[in-house]
């Protein structure tokens, strides 16, 4: 016995000296052996999701002569995160997302949810302007229509009553339209009533202005554009290796070749890291000060998805219900429509899902490669102050598939589980900082990050991620070119996005001929408020708002509206 427990702690004392040395390994890339007259690139942009397409778009926009190149390390741009049947396809806007909104001491806050709104019209704008210029082909490929439902049940009426109160305080949330008549959430989405409980007490918020969106169609549409240009190149099935500082204050991006394992490099200006998940990985091996006060944390996504027509043709919106008491905000159920490559689907979800991998098609090491001295305690703090997350994580990683049924069936009571599959979505990477008053915080949000000198820079974390990419990027312009921000790409700026620099929630005759206008190129359904007072009139049937592409329009929906507020 004592012989075994001396082998015991010899062992111990072993793998921890190896665990040190590991934590404590250099983890910024080499420095690459450059010549003078290496051709430098303006913009080098790490990842071809829908980020780096977006900023691509931006920068050639603004600055046609600039150099770009793109390095995606799968075969195609646009399938990661990005990719339709990895996200949820939500364009989100706050209408329906009740985590956006908090009650704190009787009082609505719902400062989250405005912010949300604003930021989805940026992106809305960006995406019409590149519809009229003709980079983003017929809307029907990417946007497509769908209503916006928040549906409660039981004690949750009243916070949703409270909520609707406060919200159509608003500008951007005028419209939105509230009921607790059990026929009225029928029509606007029948699979969620059907075969309810008829004594349960329930409500719903709904918005006409919501929208369905494949980002996964935006970035191939971008990126196609962008390669009609000989300013860029896109470099496929290429995956950035390392990213180091020259001693002329340019940067070394080195990536191999996937396909033939030739290792190369390319000096650059300006670096974006795009990554998605695996951002912060890329981020550290820059070995910039600021970059070590980050760690990942993924998180998976798992949806249970139909395209059998009988149900699809039955639900034309994104019905957001209330997440779970300490559950994480990625982990609100709903049960959405979607729309990818032409068909109609119907999704339900997420399940969270755990591995190590910070990417959906990255490797189980991720976590462990990404742990550092820098981080290790960060991040143990933030699994001891998360007991909560990581019990959330337990409870959804153990569930049976009569289990997932179950959580289905509260929002669509008579779902059959013959028409439903199982699908793995993207990874998210939540975000954990370093604080100056305690040792890290975990982060739902995105970050983006723009190194002190203003040539690095990365997007960092999932949420709400894709929806406000223009948005998000339009920041990254702001801080990482401030000058020309401010100067010479000003004009061009509000060209793109006419509300640039102006609170949308602050002025409603220009949120009113913006909302117009983008729901004309888009094809969005956008009735004119009349600003300031209020509207009575009910918008049109459901079946009158299904788009185009969507020959299954449900054939209950009636134009008869008893029992709806509007505002
Ligand atoms: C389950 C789930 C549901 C979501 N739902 C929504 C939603 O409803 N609405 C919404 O707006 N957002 C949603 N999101 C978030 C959204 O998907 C992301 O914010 C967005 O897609 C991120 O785009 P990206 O360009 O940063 O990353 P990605 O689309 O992941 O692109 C990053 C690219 O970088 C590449 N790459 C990584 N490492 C390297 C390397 N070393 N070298 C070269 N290339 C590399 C990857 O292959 C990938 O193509 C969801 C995400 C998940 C996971």
């Amino acid at each position: 016995m004592k012989k075994f427990l001396k082998i015991l702690g010899i062992l111990i004392l072993v793998v921890a000296i190896i665990g040190l040395i590991y934590l404590f390994r250099p983890i910024a890339s080499k420095k690459v052996e450059t010549k003078a007259e290496d051709p430098v690139t303006d913009v080098v942009l790490i990842g071809g999701g829908i980020m780096s397409a977006t900023l691509g778009t931006y920068l050639t926009e603004l600055e046609p002569n600039w150099t770009i190149q793109m390095y995606e390390r799968l075969d195609q741009v646009g399938e990661e995160s990005s990719n339709g049947f990895n996200n949820a396809g939500t364009g989100h806007s706050g209408f329906m997302e009740m985590n956006y909104t908090s009650e704190k001491d009787g009082k609505m806050d719902i400062k989250k949810a405005i912010d949300v709104a604003s930021q989805f019209e940026v992106a809305k704008q960006f995406w019409s302007y590149q519809v009229k210029q003709g980079v983003l082909g017929d809307p029907k490929t990417f946007i497509n229509p769908v209503d916006h439902i928040a549906f409660v049940w039981g004690d949750e009426v009243k916070f949703l009553e409270k909520r609707h109160a406060a919200m159509i305080q608003s500008p951007l949330f005028q419209g939105m339209e509230i009921t607790e008549d059990p026929a009225v959430i029928k029509q606007w989405a029948p699979l969620v009533m059907q075969g309810r409980d008829a004594k349960q007490a329930v409500a719903a918020t709904r918005m006409d202005v919501g929208s369905d969106v494949n980002y996964g169609s935006i970035t191939k549409q971008l990126v196609a554009n962008l390669q009609k240009h000989q300013t860029f190149k896109l470099n496929v099935s290429t995956e950035v290796t390392g990213i180091s500082r020259n001693d002329d204050k340019t940067w070394s991006v080195q990536f191999k070749d996937l396909k033939t394992g030739k290792s190369s490099y390319v000096k650059t200006r300006f670096v974006f890291i795009g990554a998605g998940g695996a951002a912060i990985k890329l981020l550290q091996l820059t070995g910039l000060e600021e970059s070590k006060q980050y760690a990942g944390f993924p998180v998976g996504g798992e949806f249970l998805i139909t395209d059998n027509p009988a149900i699809t043709a039955q639900h034309t919106a994104k019905v957001y219900g209330k997440a779970e008491l300490g559950a994480p905000p990625m982990s609100v159920p709903h049960i959405d429509t979607r729309y990818i490559d032409g068909k109609k689907y119907v999704l339900f979800g997420p399940f969270a899902t755990y591995s190590n991998k910070f990417l959906k098609n990255g490797s189980q090491l991720d976590l462990f490669k990404s742990t550092n001295k820098n981080n290790v305690l960060p991040m143990t703090a933030v699994g001891l102050e998360n007991l909560d997350l990581v019990k959330y994580l337990m409870s959804q990683v153990s569930m049976s598939d009569d289990d997932r049924l179950n959580e289905l069936k509260k929002y669509y009571p008579e779902a059959k589980a013959e028409d439903w599959r199982l699908s793995q979505g993207g990874q998210r990477v939540q975000i954990i900082k370093k604080e100056a008053d305690k040792p890290a915080k975990l982060q739902f949000g995105t970050e983006v990050f723009v190194s002190k000198d203003n040539s690095v820079s990365a997007l960092l974390g999932a949420s709400p991620g894709a929806s406000t990419s223009p948005y998000i990027m339009l920041t990254l312009l702001e801080k990482a070119f401030p000058a020309q921000v401010a100067g010479q790409w000003n004009p061009k700026l509000h060209e793109i996005v006419q509300s640039y620099q102006q609170d949308l929630n602050a002025d409603p005759a220009l949120l009113n001929r913006i909302r117009l206008d983008t729901s004309a190129t888009l094809g969005l359904n956008y009735k004119p408020r009349v600003v300031g007072a209020t509207a009575t009139q009910a918008p049109a049937s459901t079946a009158d708002k299904a788009p185009a592409n969507d020959a299954t329009a449900p054939a209950e929906a009636s134009a008869t509206q008893p029992a709806v507020k509007a505002s």
